[in-house]
């Protein structure tokens, strides 16, 4: 049977989202059906979802007022996986430090938007991941910097500074991994390895 896949589709990188999932279950001897999600009612059925990157102020918002926000609440709540890239991190995180961002509170760390400078500033670097044998080729967009890491384990660093973590069944990266072709952070998110 199929696993059902949910992307949070109010704004980023869908359909990168979507392949690196369909990838990351074949490479697991799994199937997925991806959805994309836009309005509350879709949540309740996903084995797993995808937070992608944006711009946090925007998708927070729009997963407010269109009731989003609890059931992705609920589902972590019931142990099953989410993978929050970027903006998604962000409002994932405990704390933005931003008003205009209604902190989830999936993952216990506090992060703070833009911290890795902006557009321009944007770059590529091999991370070593915990669990990934190989690095892990990272693109990092006005990327968040995570700045206080509560009961969540760190499973990489970039110059000293976590950029993946983990807390329970939710991984969170400050690096976008739908952008290349290696699916393995999907895989770590959600079948473990
Ligand atoms: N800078 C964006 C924000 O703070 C995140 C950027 C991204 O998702 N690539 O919301």
């Amino acid at each position: 049977m199929s696993l059902n896949a949910g992307v949070i589709a109010v704004q980023g990188d869908v359909s990168e989202h979507a392949d690196a999932i369909r990838q990351a279950a074949t490479a697991h001897g799994e199937t997925a059906d991806v959805t994309e999600i836009r309005q509350s009612g879709i949540v309740p059925d996903c084995d797993l979802l995808c937070m992608p990157g944006g711009e946090s102020t925007a998708i927070s918002r729009l997963l407010q007022s269109e009731e989003i926000a609890p059931e992705i609440q609920v589902h972590v709540e019931a142990g099953k996986p989410v993978l929050a890239t970027c903006a998604g991190l962000i409002v994932a995180a405990a704390d933005a430090g931003d008003d205009r961002v209604e902190n989830l509170g999936l993952l216990d760390v506090t992060v703070e938007r833009n911290a890795f400078g902006r557009q321009k500033d944007s770059f590529e670097a091999p991370l070593s991941v915990t669990g990934l044998s190989e690095p892990f080729p990272s693109v990092f967009i006005r990327a968040p910097l995570i700045s206080e890491v509560g009961d969540a384990e760190v499973l990489a660093e970039w110059d000293g500074r976590p950029v993946a973590v983990r807390d329970g069944p939710v991984v969170g990266t400050s690096f976008h991994p739908e952008l290349t072709p290696d699916s393995r952070i999907h895989g770590l998110a959600f079948f473990g390895d």
